[in-house]
């Protein structure tokens, strides 16, 4: 199916997020590797007249982004994440096969972020409209305005 892929203001922190974009049947998916918002909105039913459409929303809680020296890559979006989770996740940080440079946790809480481990890259800390200044700087103006580039 068609969608186009590119990053939008995220509704939760403001950061830059994902959008994956179903133009012709008009399903949305936005997540964000920032705040760990994620959104869903598919179709439920459909006939000749009307599209009706069933909406998930997840206030994010932050990012789990475990990346290990065999080249394997988790990404994971925290959710009503719990301390002990947390706990859990640090503690993923002392095995040798984690690409320390690479992996990071992030708490969103309250409209603040808090790095518990690793160094999240550049992008991360940036609001969305210094994100998207960068991204144009970068890689020239998008055919589309508002397809703004997808960076890590
Ligand atoms: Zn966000």
């Amino acid at each position: 199916m068609a969608s186009n892929m590119y990053a939008v203001k995220c509704p939760c922190c403001g950061r830059s997020a994902i959008i994956d974009d179903y133009y012709k049947t008009n399903e949305q998916f936005i997540y964000c590797l920032r705040c760990g918002y994620n959104y869903a909105k598919t179709i439920k039913s459909y006939t000749d007249q009307s599209i009706e459409y069933n909406e998930e929303k997840y206030e994010g809680n932050g990012v789990f982004i475990l990346v290990k020296k065999d080249g394997s890559y988790e990404n994971m979006m925290l959710n009503n994440v719990t301390e002990k989770q947390l706990e859990k996740y640090k503690a993923s940080f002392i095995d040798d096969n984690v690409d320390l440079e690479k992996s990071y946790l992030v708490s969103y809480k309250n409209g603040v972020f808090t790095i518990l481990r690793g160094n999240p890259p550049e992008n991360f800390h940036l609001p969305f409209e210094a994100y998207r200044k960068k991204m144009i700087a970068k890689y020239g103006n998008p055919e589309f305005d508002f397809m703004v580039p997808i960076e890590e």
